[in-house]
C-alpha cells in the first residue's frame, strides 16, 4: 500500500511562525496551478509502481481554499492513473475559517472523509500575533459544523509553548477540544524557525518563547490528560481513540512508499527520496515545458538504518530489531546505548521491538541521535 500527498501552495495570508511554501498572491494562476497538479500525477504514475493506494491527503499551504471543482479535477487525475483502494481515507487541512456549511457540501461530494482542522489556539492574543486566518468564535463552532455536516473523523491541531501560555490555560485549551468529542488530536510545541516572521521578534527580543521546563510540563499535562480520556499517543504529537489513526501519517512513520505532488511536495519509494521544486512558478514552467522539476536523493543504508530510527522511535508501533538489522548491522555500541536506556527507564524491548517510554518520548530525538550509525 502506499500514499498520495498533494501540496497546495496557497494561504490568505502567512502565520508568523510558518515555514511551509505557500504563496499568498496566487489568483492569477490558481487554474494553472490546479491543472499542473493533476499533470504532474499522469507525468509520474509509475513512481509508486503499481502499489494500490490507501491514503490521499490534501495538505499545504491551505486546501481548504479550493473549491469543488477543483478539489474534484486531481481527485479525477488520481483516480484515473492509480488503483485507488475501496473506502479509502481522504485527508484535508482546513482552516477555521473556511468551514462553511457549503465547503462541507463539497468536500463531502467529493469523498473527502476526513478533515484536520488547524484550531492552534483559543486565545485571541495568541491568534492575533500568530497572524491566523481565523477568529476564537471560528475555532469554537467550526468543529460542530463538520460534526452537524455528517464528518466525524475530524483531527485538530493545537499548539503549546506559546508566549505567555499558562499551564491553566493550556488545560482549558485541552478540555475544549475534548469536549468536541473529536476522535484525534496533534499537539505541537511551538519552534521558532529561521526565516520566519517569529524568528525576527525573538531575536529582537520583542517575543519569549516557553523555555524547556514550561514545554515539557504542558507536554506532561497534554499525555496525561489525554491518556486519561482514552485517546492513544500512537506518535509523540499524535493522540487518537482507537481506529481514528491517521492511516496517511501511520504510512511515513512505518516506512511506506509514498508519492508527493505540488510544489515543494516530497515523494518516497523506499531507497529514494525526491522533492519538487519549492516555487509556484518554476514548478508551472517547468510541468508545462515537461522539464524535471524534482531533486533527488538514493538514501545509503546509514541514512535508511537512521531515519527508521528516529521515526520509529517516535510512535508506539516501535522500531523493529529484525528490519533494522536487515538495514545494517548493530553494533556493539548500539547494543550497549539500547541497555543504558532500558535501565534508564526510557525505552523497553518487547519481542525484538523498541519502544520509548512517556519518560523516553520527552527525549526522543537525543535517544535516536545516540542510536545513529555514521558513515
Ligand atoms: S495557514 Fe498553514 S501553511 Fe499557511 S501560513 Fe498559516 S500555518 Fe503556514
Amino acid at each position: 500500500m502506499a500514499g498520495i500527498y498533494i501540496h497546495i501552495p496557497f494561504c490568505k495570508q502567512k502565520c508568523t511562525y510558518c515555514d511551509f511554501h505557500f504563496s499568498t498572491t496566487f489568483e492569477e494562476y490558481r487554474q494553472k496551478m490546479i491543472e499542473s497538479i493533476a499533470n504532474e500525477f499522469v507525468e509520474r504514475k509509475d513512481y509508486l509502481e503499481n502499489k494500490g493506494i490507501n491514503t490521499i491527503y490534501f495538505g499545504g499551504g491551505t486546501p481548504s481554499l479550493l473549491d469543488q471543482n477543483e478539489l474534484q479535477i486531481i481527485i479525477n487525475a488520481i483516480y484515473q492513473n492509480f488503483d485507488v483502494e475501496e473506502g479509502i481515507e481522504i485527508s484535508l487541512e482546513a482552516n477555521p475559517d473556511d468551514i462553511t456549511d457549503e465547503k462541507l457540501e463539497d468536500w463531502t461530494a467529493v469523498g473527502i472523509n476526513r478533515l484536520s482542522i488547524g484550531l492552534q489556539s483559543f486565545k485571541t492574543e495568541d491568534l492575533e500575533w500568530m497572524n491566523r486566518a481565523h477568529t476564537v468564535d471560528e475555532a469554537l463552532t467550526c468543529v460542530r459544523k463538520a460534526q452537524e455536516a455528517g464528518i466525524s473523523n475530524l483531527t485538530v491541531d493545537l499548539i503549546y509553548g506559546l508566549p505567555n501560555l499558562s499551564l491553566d490555560e493550556w488545560k482549558s485549551h485541552i478540555q475544549q477540544v475534548l469536549d468536541f468529542g473529536v476522535p484525534h488530536i496533534s499537539a505541537y510545541c511551538l519552534t521558532v524557525e529561521e526565516n520566519t516572521a517569529l524568528n525576527n521578534l525573538v531575536n529582537k527580543g520583542k517575543m519569549t518563547v516557553a523555555d524547556d521546563d514550561q514545554q515539557s510540563d504542558q507536554f506532561k499535562l497534554l499525555v496525561s490528560l489525554l491518556e486519561e480520556n482514552g485517546f492513544d499517543q500512537y506518535e509523540i504529537s499524535n493522540f487518537s481513540k482507537a481506529g481514528f489513526e491517521s492511516k496517511h501519517n501511520s504510512n511515513y512513520w512505518k516506512g511506506e512508499w509514498y508519492l508527493g505532488v505540488g510544489p515543494s511536495a516530497h515523494s518516497f519509494n523506499g531507497l529514494s527520496r525526491a522533492w519538487n521544486v519549492a516555487n509556484n512558478r518554476k514548478y508551472l514552467a517547468a510541468i508545462d515545458k515537461g522539464e524535471s522539476h524534482l531533486e533527488t536523493e538514493i538514501l545509503s543504508s546509514e541514512n535508511q538504518f537512521n531515519e527508521y530510527l528516529l521515526t520509529g522511535l517516535r510512535t508506539a508501533y516501535g522500531v523493529d530489531l529484525q528490519k533494522l538489522k536487515k538495514i545494517a548491522p548493530l553494533n556493539n555500541l548500539f547494543t550497549v546505548n539500547c541497555a543504558t536506556f532500558i535501565n534508564e527507564g526510557w525505552m523497553v524491548s518487547t519481542n525484538n521491538v523498541l519502544i520509548l517510554t512517556n519518560e523516553g518520548r520527552l527525549k526522543a530525538d537525543y535517544i535516536a541521535s545516540e542510536l545513529f550509525i555514521f558513515d
